[in-house]
């Protein structure tokens, strides 16, 4: 049993490490059917402003399609100046303890790794509750994770969001590139610090890879983390992708931080 495949070393694992839904701990699986049936899985596009985010009514694959044609729909008024083009989430983070608990376990101890593949199917159930399932929308793309500090990488031995964009990138049928970005300073935990801390803390604390260059320049580019707290960090990676010739480049989170907010 030197090379087991997959199926029987997923079999293997089960055996020996059995899995308990991290909502009611029922035995075989991450996230039973009922619990899942309780999260509040996005069924509309949410602006990417950091304090109530607010539900843009009229965004759907057309106006995706127009977006190539320079008129961005993605975003409010707001948001329009910023980096980054717009940002899917499929979930709230805030008040609902099962969505922390899928965050929290998936990074932090036991470290559930392959909690990507759970969380992964939320993000493409919200894909298709939003009508985000067209091929317009995922032509060109390349999904790029916000990479980790080397500190965290070797404590963790993963980088959550490249797991998780492995996973979305079996389902999309697009590709990975995790190398384009690196991280090239060491940064506080963003948790410490206010906006402006934030952002200062982030300046210059990532880099493009030159030879992505051309690559860059005739893809789209998804982000991909695990939460969106402020965005600081997804603006800073946008901004660096932008200069070195990205045209768009959006965001993909499991949760974010924030309520999603409807306009009365
Ligand atoms: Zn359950
Ligand atoms: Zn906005």
């Amino acid at each position: 049993m030197d090379n087991p495949t997959p199926k029987i070393k997923e079999f293997l694992l089960d055996l020996f490490f059995p899995k308990f839904c991290l909502g009611c701990q029922k035995e075989g699986t991450y996230l039973c059917d009922d619990c899942r049936a309780l999260l509040d899985i996005a069924e509309f596009d949410y602006c990417l402003c950091e304090t109530k985010p607010i539900r843009l009514a009229c965004f759907d694959a057309t106006q995706h399609k127009s977006l190539a044609q320079g008129k961005p729909q993605a975003k409010c008024d707001r948001c329009k100046e910023k980096e980054l083009s717009g940002l899917y989430s499929a979930l709230p983070y805030k008040d609902n303890q099962l969505t922390k608990n899928l965050i929290y376990q998936f990074k932090y101890q036991p470290y559930l790794k392959d909690l990507a593949k759970t969380l992964a199917s939320i993000l493409i159930e919200h894909f298709v509750l939003a009508k985000k399932n067209t091929d317009e929308i995922w032509e060109n793309s390349i999904l790029v994770p916000i990479p980790l500090d080397k500190k965290k990488l070797k404590t963790r031995g993963y980088n959550q969001s490249e797991e998780l964009a492995k996973e979305l990138s079996k389902i999309l049928l697009i590709p990975v590139v995790s190398d384009i970005l690196v991280k090239v300073k060491n940064t506080k935990p963003q948790m410490e610090l206010t906006k402006t801390g934030r952002e200062k803390n982030l300046q210059g604390a990532f880099a493009v890879k030159p030879a992505f260059a051309s690559e860059l320049r005739r893809s789209k580019v998804f982000l991909v983390d695990d939460v969106y707290t402020t965005g600081s960090t997804m603006q800073e990676c946008a901004k660096v992708l932008k200069e070195a010739g990205a045209k768009q480049v959006w965001g993909i989170v499991l949760a974010r931080e924030e309520l999603h907010f409807t306009l009365p």
